[in-house]
């Protein structure tokens, strides 16, 4: 591995045995942490979130060019979510025909014909990405996706002094999981004396309300921050009343992170007109270098609208499957299609507007390294290994005052080549380090 760890240590199968060992005890101290599959909900037995034996070697220029970009992502966002215009016209074709991004559409106008109650916007974003090895040996870094909905917390907790008044709830899911995550941010807010409260949507169903203020209560404290970790898919609206819960909560005076202007700014389909030309110019029209460094990380990314200009993505992705991912408008991992399902998929549909549910995106290719990939009852074996940049950005936003707006951290998850999708959570990726080089 060039630069990186020096190939006799990878291939000593004694010491990489005894290190896996060392390091697994080493997670367990550091508190990286998961509950196990089979009680999710319970801390009776825990094991190590899965994580690499070696740290990745990621080239130092690409790593700095990726945190310098991020405050310039947040303001993008940012600017999006106030742009009702702009995510009308982005998302019209997505929602003619996907429904779970038109009931969210839906709550947005509705919000929009309301009034927002609340002026403070609380932003915590995750901008991932690859590094596209290109023929020459050279490598670029390329946006994967930006997400605005459950990124972790990062450092933020900090600088929230407007929360005080009252509680800070998490929304999570039943099935928890990754509840260690989320029990260090609950741990620094306790630490400035701002009380959490961990509720599913069941308990907002149940006992959520607003006062004629739009103030909203959960199990009767005021919620002054309500941290989104569930809602991002079709399945945790599990009734009309989990809809209904969002659009109270929505509705009400508390700071959504996110609201719903900026989960919708997250969707893949605005990320696609991002990429058109002259877009980013007209969020930043003074700033021709801030449009240069955020378009750099940019991959291709083409409409499946219906007309020409969509026949023709059609066209380019069934005489190269492989070049491209066809992504639908869904996060979580899992959902994207490859190789020549890019072909069945669009031969069905090729004709039909449901096409547009779609995006096409050129299919990044980093560079493999070798690693082991520590995980609970799996043997130690060395594997051949993508990994994923995460960045971190967190900003908030009173009224039209950005008061905060920082690059706030990073994660390098490392998976398996043989996977084309999929991250932690859903068991494919590991947590790993960036070795810069
Ligand atoms: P999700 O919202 O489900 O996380 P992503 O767009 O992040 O969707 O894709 C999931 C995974 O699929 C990524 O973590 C990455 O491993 C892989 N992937 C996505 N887009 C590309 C691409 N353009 N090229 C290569 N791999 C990709
Ligand atoms: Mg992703």
């Amino acid at each position: 591995m060039a630069q990186g760890i020096p190939n006799e240590v990878m291939v000593n199968t004694a010491l990489t045995k005894e290190l896996a060992d060392v390091a697994k005890d080493a997670a367990l101290l550091q508190g990286v942490l998961m509950r196990i599959q089979e009680t999710p909900n319970s801390s009776e037995v825990v094991t190590y979130a899965p994580f690499t034996l070696f740290p990745t070697p990621v080239p130092k220029a690409a790593f700095l060019q990726a945190l310098a970009v991020q405050t310039h992502f947040n303001a993008l966002v940012d600017k999006i979510s106030q742009d009702p215009d702009f995510l009308r016209d982005a998302l019209a074709s997505t929602i003619a025909v996907d429904d779970f991004t038109a009931r969210l559409y839906r709550i947005h106008q509705q919000i929009l014909k309301e009034g927002r109650s609340q002026s403070i916007m609380l932003g915590l974003n995750r901008s991932d990405y690859m590094l596209d090895q290109k023929e020459d040996g050279t490598s670029s870094l390329k946006q994967i996706e930006i997400n605005t909905f459950a990124a972790s917390f990062g450092g933020l907790s900090s600088r929230s002094p407007d929360v005080h008044r009252a509680v800070v709830m998490f929304l999570v899911e039943e099935s928890q999981r990754n509840i260690f995550d989320q029990r260090y941010i609950e741990n620094e807010l306790w630490k400035r004396d701002i009380p959490s409260i961990r509720k599913q949507f069941d308990d907002v169903c149940k006992t959520g309300s607003l006062d004629q203020d739009k103030r909203l209560f959960v199990d009767g404290l005021e919620v002054a921050v309500v941290y989104f970790r569930n809602g991002y898919m079709p399945q945790n609206y599990v009734s009309e009343q989990t809809w209904d819960a969002r659009l109270l909560m929505e509705r009400s005076l508390a700071v959504k992170c996110p609201d719903i202007a900026t989960h919708l700014a997250g969707t893949k389909k605005v990320q696609q007109v991002l990429a058109r030309p002259g877009v980013l110019e007209k969020f930043f029209p003074d700033q021709p270098q801030v449009v240069e460094q955020i378009r750099a990380t940019f991959a291709g990314l083409y409409t499946l609208d219906m007309g020409p200009e969509g026949d023709k993505t059609v066209a380019m992705a069934l005489a190269a499957p492989d070049q491209f991912v066809l992504k639908p408008q869904r996060e979580g991992g899992g959902n994207n299609i490859y190789g020549s399902q890019i072909c069945q998929v669009l031969e069905e549909l090729k004709e039909s507007t449901e096409r547009m549910a779609y995006i096409l995106m050129d299919k990044i290719h980093p560079n493999p390294a070798q690693n082991y990939l520590l995980r609970r009852d799996t043997p130690l074996q060395i594997s051949n290994c993508l990994s994923e940049l995460g960045v971190f950005g967190a900003y908030v936003r009173k009224g039209k005052d950005m008061v905060m707006n920082e690059c706030v951290g990073h994660l390098l998850r490392t998976k398996s080549s043989e996977q084309s999708d999929g991250g932690v959570a859903a068991g494919v990726a590991v947590l790993d380090n960036p070795l810069l080089v």
